[in-house]
């Protein structure tokens, strides 16, 4: 289909896009990568009089490192992030769930900020996103704003972000000395996740010392496994403590019911991705 008539801007500023924004309300639309917007506009699901283009903002795009932070701007695509070496070592959840995000096109034009902001419940980002404690910049009239990873998915397809507001920015903290692995489970190549898990633990000798499990698809928005992190510390890194521990994922979760699966087999595969990804994390 074809998307109903709009007006198009392109800012270069954040001030510029902010100041259209708060001129046009509800009326106007962002627009990053598109990869999620366009098929909102063509099914006609939303029909803004304005798209405002932040792809002309340069200040939004780009990768750097502030000593034990990694600051991803919200407008840096995917496939920038994958080739970033700083993400690939220090921030290495959030790297091995992008190559599972989509196919190349997408991941050429789609971005980490657009895809957080969407929040669809089964985007790969955002449990590596929580998992990893990021913290979410925030730009609007008032200021900036720093908002925890934990605060900013606040349900399906909503998150802390205001109509008057710009996602401007993502740091993730750099987990060195940590084992992790994006464990993603699909039918088909290229699917989005029917569950996945985003798991990193820190090992001393033989025993789990800290663990970070996100969840994805099981529920409205990604979710902490935070039964089976308190249940990891201090288990030995072996098959039968790891899967005593995991037995707990799907505790605190309501998945979602649909063609790829329904509920009760959600929180199986919970159990199974998690035990997965937790023992190829400590290189079990
Ligand atoms: C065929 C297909 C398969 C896909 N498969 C997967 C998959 O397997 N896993 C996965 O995780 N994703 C998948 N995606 C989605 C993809 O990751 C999108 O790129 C992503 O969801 C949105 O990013 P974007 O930059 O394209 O955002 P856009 O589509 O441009 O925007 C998305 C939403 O966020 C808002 N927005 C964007 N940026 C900002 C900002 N900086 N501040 C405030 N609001 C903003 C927009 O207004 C819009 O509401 C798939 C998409 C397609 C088309």
């Amino acid at each position: 289909m074809i998307p109903a008539k709009f007006d198009y801007a392109a800012p270069a500023t954040v001030e510029e896009a902010l100041g259209l924004l708060a001129e046009h309300g509800d009326e106007a639309k962002v627009i990053a990568g598109g990869q999620s917007l366009l098929p909102v506009l063509r099914m006609r699901l939303n029909a803004p009089e304005l798209v405002v283009d932040l792809g002309r903002i340069e200040s939004l795009r780009g990768i750097r490192v502030d000593g034990d932070t990694v600051t991803i701007g919200a407008m840096t695509p995917y496939h920038e992030i994958l080739a970033d070496e700083t993400v690939r070592e220090r921030c290495t959840l959030l790297h091995q769930a992008i190559t599972e995000v989509a196919d190349p096109q997408i991941r050429h034009r789609g971005t980490l900020g657009g895809a957080l902001v969407h929040a669809d419940p089964a985007g790969d980002c955002g449990a590596p996103v929580l998992a990893m404690d990021a913290e979410l910049v925030v730009t609007g009239p008032g200021g900036e704003r720093v908002v925890p990873a934990a605060e900013f998915f606040e349900g399906l397809f909503t998150t802390a972000v205001g109509e008057d507001e710009l996602l401007t920015a993502i740091r993730v903290p750099a987990y060195d000395g940590w084992g992790s692995h994006y464990e993603k489970f699909v039918r088909i190549a290229h699917q989005w996740p029917i569950v996945a898990v985003a798991a990193q633990v820190r090992t001393e000798g033989g025993s789990i010392a800290e663990a970070r499990i996100g969840l994805t698809n099981m529920g409205a928005t990604p979710l902490r496994a935070s039964a089976v992190e308190a249940g990891l510390v201090g288990a030995a890194t072996t098959q039968e403590a790891v899967r005593a521990a995991c037995d707990r994922a799907a505790e605190g979760t309501d998945p979602p019911s649909d063609l790829n699966g329904d509920a009760d087999y959600r929180r199986h595969l919970a159990t199974v991705l998690t035990r997965r990804a937790v023992l190829a994390a400590v290189g079990g």
